[in-house]
């Protein structure tokens, strides 16, 4: 408190309030849109832009451009036939054009009197008596002159009871304030990294963006190509990536259980493990040993790819913090990975003599008061669970390691907030997180830096690729007759229903209907369903069956995209594969092929399907590489869809786009090393700048120590 009444505060971190026109209604308000300080207002960029720099003569408008015009009332008219209106007929030297409106007034309809000169603005259309503009902004002039903007006219965002012109005077006043000498905004990219990329100033890139001299292209502006925006799009990446990179740092500052570890133990462990550990399970393990046996906290990602044998290195990870005395929490995104897990894990750890406890928000009444009570005081110990085991009312005894299963599934700042469980000490568990889904070194880079990455890069002996095939839905006579064959053969197959962008109950009906059908059309096949809407207990019992062989045909939702291994099940057809996502389809894809026999996966799409289409599934058809697959689907969506919210957990970004600037992103790691080696002072104003405060007013994504 006394240090901000020492020193006054730079105009950048003033408060709205400062500048005229802005209340604290209007404050109250752009809050909203994430604006206090004069800063963020500098840092709320226009939509697009209008060209009032000059007038457009009456008769070289055209039918959907907007224009800046300047004529005398010619005549006007209240019409009272159908929908009441003004039409006010203006004209210059070239032409005459109807201005009409809908809502007027007594007074409006006065002041437009003949002969009076009026300017106006507003897009052109046909209408009755040929060009028209409805509702034109519009003021009475005495000389055309007069109305021209000296530069392009911003169009903010807005928020309710903020209009546009109160927050075009307002980003003006701040613009005048904190570009002034002493303003306080500070180029925080040093001038070689400018120079080199060809880079405005800071000062230099808002002013054209809030006000751009008349002559810049209006459609360079806002695609993203002028270097003001690119400009600030990279000084954005560089503040996430610079925040990743500074919350593993100071993570990395907390205590950490040592694990200790003797490899009789490990080795016990894993000659009972009915197959032998490929080399890349091994090294990966080892790396995963060599970090929990330090102090300070794990922070490590692994990936790999669809049963390329994730949840055994996982198990012993969990192995060594069992022997040190610790518990283990392990998540899953969906309740029947975790069920899946919970099995796995019982199996190998049944003869250790550690507790394996199963917690979901399916849990309930005294069962799940057991629970919560042997985590709270119990020993070394493992549960497996559901994102329910990071409640609040989830007490740990002593957490060692956090294992985060699919962690694509879970946000980014899903995964911070996560660190903080079981952190009522200095220490700090370690953390392990999975996923099978490849991102992109590129795109990693926004998503992963705050993790070290190990990668599981070889499949366990024995599987064969799957073969696929891309089919139009017509052919679905013959598909289901296919199923009716390899049924008859002892085989087992998938059929997956999908439905995106619509609710989980219509997909769930979808896949309740096709079961209906399927059951129709092939009387001899033992037919079970699973989805998300289901009871716990019977999806259960449905899985347990299908394990089982006492049915043939699983008719899923996506809800099967993790976990589900059933050897036997040789064959899925996958319905509107088209509407999916590649990685996604891999990973169904992955849910065959587990056996030694040989498999297939049909994606079955509904015509037409456009070119892009063809090859995206043609991909599929090639390739089983999750890193190539992704990498492809990369260059031929871009990285918004790739990184669609599911996978990146809801990034938000200002002002940066990462399809739009997609062609910055390889210049972000280099430029924050040469930033933390040459500038280290410019990153906390850069993260305060672009990440801003948490709730308790420290700077950046997390706590630190
Ligand atoms: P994912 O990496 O997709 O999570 P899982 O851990 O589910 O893969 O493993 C897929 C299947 O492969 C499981 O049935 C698992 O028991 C089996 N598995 C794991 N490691 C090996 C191995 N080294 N050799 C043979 N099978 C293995
Ligand atoms: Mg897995």
């Amino acid at each position: 408190m006394l240090k901000s009444l020492s020193v006054p505060l730079e105009p950048t971190q003033q408060p709205v309030t400062k500048l005229t026109g802005i209340g604290a209604q209007s404050a109250a308000r752009l809050e909203k849109l994430g604006i206090r300080t004069l800063q963020d207002l500098l840092f709320h960029l226009p939509l697009r832009y209008q060209d009032r720099s000059r007038i457009t003569p009456i008769g070289e408008l055209s039918p959907g451009t907007s224009a800046l015009v300047c004529g005398t009332v010619e005549f006007i008219d209240a019409i009272q036939r159908g929908r009441p209106s003004l039409i006010c007929r203006i004209g210059d030297a070239s032409g005459s054009l109807s201005l009409r409106f809908f809502h007027f007034s007594v007074q409006q309809s006065q002041q437009l009197k003949p002969g009076t000169l009026i300017g106006c603005y507003g897009e052109l259309r046909y209408g009755y008596s040929g060009l028209e503009m409805v509702h034109p902004e519009y003021r009475i002039v005495q000389s055309p002159e007069q109305l021209c903007e000296p530069t392009l006219t911003p169009v903010y965002p807005l928020t309710e009871g903020v209009p546009q012109t109160t927050l075009r005077k307002a980003v003006k006043q701040a613009l005048t304030l904190c570009l002034s000498e002493g303003g306080g905004i500070r180029d925080w990219l040093p001038a070689a990294v400018l120079s080199r990329n060809g880079f405005p100033p800071l000062a230099e890139a808002l002013q054209t963006l809030h006000n751009p001299p008349p002559h810049l292209n209006i459609a360079e502006l806002s695609d993203g190509q002028s270097p003001a925006l690119r400009r600030l799009a990279f000084e954005e990446f560089l503040a996430h990536h610079l925040a990743l990179l500074q919350g593993k740092q100071s993570f990395k500052r907390w205590r950490a259980p040592e694990f200790h570890f003797e490899n009789a133990a490990k080795q016990a462990f894993i000659e009972r493990l009915p197959f032998r550990l490929t080399g890349a399970q091994q090294r990966v393990s080892a790396e995963i040993q060599a970090d929990c046996e330090q102090a300070q906290p794990m922070l490590r990602l692994v990936q790999g790819d669809v049963g390329s044998g994730k949840t055994v290195v996982a198990a012993l990870a969990a192995l060594m913090a069992l022997h040190s005395g610790y518990q283990v929490a392990v998540m899953a995104p969906t309740e029947l990975l975790a069920e899946q897990h919970f099995r796995n894990f019982s199996t190998w750890f049944a003869d250790t003599g550690y507790p394996v406890h199963f917690l979901t928000g399916q849990l309930k009444g005294k069962a799940r008061q057991a629970t919560l009570q042997a985590l709270a005081d119990g020993g070394a110990g493992i549960a497996v669970g559901t994102h329910a085991l990071f409640q609040d009312q989830v007490q740990f005894h002593k957490l060692g390691l956090i294992v985060i299963d699919e962690q694509h599934r879970f946000g980014v700042h899903q995964r911070l907030a996560l660190r903080e469980k079981g952190s009522n000490t200095d220490m700090r568990p370690h953390q392990l997180v999975m996923t099978a889904t490849p991102i992109p070194r590129t795109l990693a880079m926004l998503q992963y830096s705050d993790l070290d990455i190990s990668i599981i890069d070889e499949l366990p002996p024995g599987r064969r690729p799957v073969t696929t095939s891309v089919l139009p839905a017509e052919r679905r006579e013959q598909i289901i007759a296919r199923i009716g064959h390899w049924v008859v053969q002892g085989r087992q197959a998938y059929w997956v229903c999908t439905l995106i962008e619509e609710s989980e109950q219509m997909q769930c009906e979808a896949a309740e209907k096709t079961a209906v059908l399927l059951t129709q059309a092939l009387p001899a096949v033992r037919i079970a369903l699973v989805h998300g809407r289901m009871k716990t207990v019977d999806k259960d019992a449905a899985m347990q069956a299908f394990k089982r062989h006492e049915c043939d045909l699983l008719v899923a939702t996506t809800v099967i995209e993790v976990g589900v291994d059933v050897p036997n099940a040789g064959l899925m057809i996958i319905e509107n594969a088209e509407r999916l996502g590649l990685s996604q389809l891999h990973q169904l894809r992955g849910r065959v092929g587990r056996g030694d026999q040989e498999s297939f996966c049909v994606l079955m799409y509904q015509a037409p399907l456009s070119l892009l289409g063809k090859q995206r599934l043609g991909i599929l058809k090639e390739s089983h590489d999750g890193f190539v697959i992704a990498e492809k689907d990369l260059e031929l969506r871009g990285p918004g869809e790739v990184m669609g919210s599911r996978q990146t957990g809801q990034i938000q970004f200002k002002i940066a786009d990462l399809g739009r600037d997609r062609h910055l992103l390889d210049l972000v790691a280099p430029t924050a090393a040469e930033l933390q080696k040459l500038a280290p002072e410019a990153i906390a104003p850069l993260l305060e700048r672009w990440i801003g405060r948490n709730e308790t007013g420290e700077i950046g994504l997390m706590h630190a120590p």
